[in-house]
């Protein structure tokens, strides 16, 4: 990557992702792997108005270190302060891009009950984070970095270097760093996805039914459901664009609507872990029996996180054939992965999938049929194998997806 190709980058992410306005103040969360792309995101940010950009900075290895040595009483401990800042900047409307440089299995070998307790303690002080972020309140966005440790083992052929560069053009060629102008090829785009959205909101399937890959699958939609795909708007009207690369369309599932038996497709990597090959049997949308091939206990340690977790809170459908799929290339990341694959989340649904939702409390939202967590996570379940059909409340069915594609 070049000098310049990272200060494209970092536009991309300033201008597209969080779409910063004059005045603004935005957080950027950055792993010190990623300091000169955060650095370059930093100039942008100002360049765009920014009045202030606070950059908060972490390391994966101190993390390691905390959670192999720390005593165990202190895992759950997450400064207030910082609780404060973050959240405080985010209420008065600032943005914030998260930089990812993933190290992929950078905590095996740890006792997952420590890491569990770990994350679960940062993900209950860190819920208002959430919360705003998934009502919208004002933009966020986030971008990944090769590291060499993810580059081994998605081209775990090639030597580091070779591997660096392959993982640094796969990824200019998915976010459209690749084309003359990546702002307008994002734009373009986005439109296409916004109106498959506006269609499948206007039809307000009762149920979708999924068939194929393992996968025996039957999941109810709320009244008032809401597709959502593309840009987001913020409280004060800015569209901005969570991620990029984008495929998805995306809604919340009804809590209590799951039934039937779902297999992952593609590793998902869990609080630096992995797990691998997993079947789950849903009745009346609560988990009612899962396993893993590898990585079970991490499973059984997301799925017990609250009493939610055992819940849907997406459903996303995104066509095999698409620029990421095409590559051929399993990223085992989330953000690139999820946009390869139809996908579910366990845990927590957006409220944007809601009509009315971004104003209703918690409560409100559960009344409505949405589920809320402390945890969301992702897990792909797209396949060349996958049908779905939209059922519409007279019975009639619609097919939506034939092998894996837009039908
Ligand atoms: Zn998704
Ligand atoms: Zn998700």
């Amino acid at each position: 990557m070049t000098a310049e190709q990272l200060r494209k980058y970092a536009e991309l992410a300033v201008r597209q992702g969080i779409n910063v306005q004059p005045g603004q103040k935005v957080i950027v969360r950055a792993p010190v792997e990623a300091a000169a792309f955060a650095r370059e995101v930093v100039k942008q940010a100002y360049a765009a108005g920014a009045n202030h950009v606070w950059v908060d900075w972490s390391d994966e290895d101190t993390l390691r270190t905390r959670l192999e040595l720390a005593p165990e009483e202190t895992l759950e401990l997450v400064p207030e302060g910082y609780v404060r800042d973050f959240v405080g900047t985010l209420e008065e409307g600032g943005a914030m891009l998260g930089i990812y440089a993933p190290k992929p299995g950078h905590l095996s070998g740890l006792d997952a009950a420590r890491i569990g307790k770990y994350y679960q303690a940062l993900g209950k002080a860190m819920r208002r984070q959430r919360d705003l972020q998934q009502a919208s309140k004002s933009s966020w966005s986030m971008v990944m970095i090769p590291t060499p440790e993810w580059a081994a083992i998605v081209f775990p052929e090639l030597s580091p270097e070779a591997g660096m560069t392959k993982l640094w053009d796969s990824i200019r060629y998915i976010t459209g760093l690749d084309q003359e102008d990546p702002i307008a090829y994002w734009q373009q785009k986005v439109e296409q996805i916004e109106s498959r959205a506006k269609w499948l909101t206007d039809e307000q399937f009762l149920r979708l039914h999924y068939s194929g890959g393992g996968t025996e699958l039957s999941l109810e939609l709320p009244r008032g459901h809401i597709w959502v795909g593309g840009r987001l708007t913020d409280e004060k009207g800015t569209k901005y664009l969570p991620n990029i690369p984008t495929e998805e369309v995306f809604s919340a599932p009804l809590r209590t609507g799951v039934n039937g038996v779902v297999k992952s497709t593609f590793p998902l990597e869990y609080s630096g872990q992995l797990i691998e090959g997993i079947t789950i049997k849903f009745q009346d949308g609560r988990i009612v029996e899962a396993s893993a091939e590898k990585g079970d206990a991490v499973l059984q340690e997301m799925i017990s996180a609250d009493d939610s977790a055992q819940f849907l809170g997406e459903v996303a459908l995104v066509p095999q054939d698409s620029p990421i799929s095409n590559l051929n290339i399993v990223f085992r990341n989330t953000l690139f992965d999820e946009n390869a694959s139809c996908h579910f989340a366990l845990g927590s649904a957006y409220p944007l999938n809601l009509k009315g939702g971004q104003e209703m409390t918690r409560e409100q939202l559960a009344e409505h049929g949405l589920n809320t967590s402390i945890i969301h996570v992702d897990f792909m379940i797209g396949s060349a194998e996958l049908d779905i059909d939209g059922e519409r409340e007279d019975g009639t069915r619609v097919p939506l997806f034939r092998n894996g594609n837009w039908a």
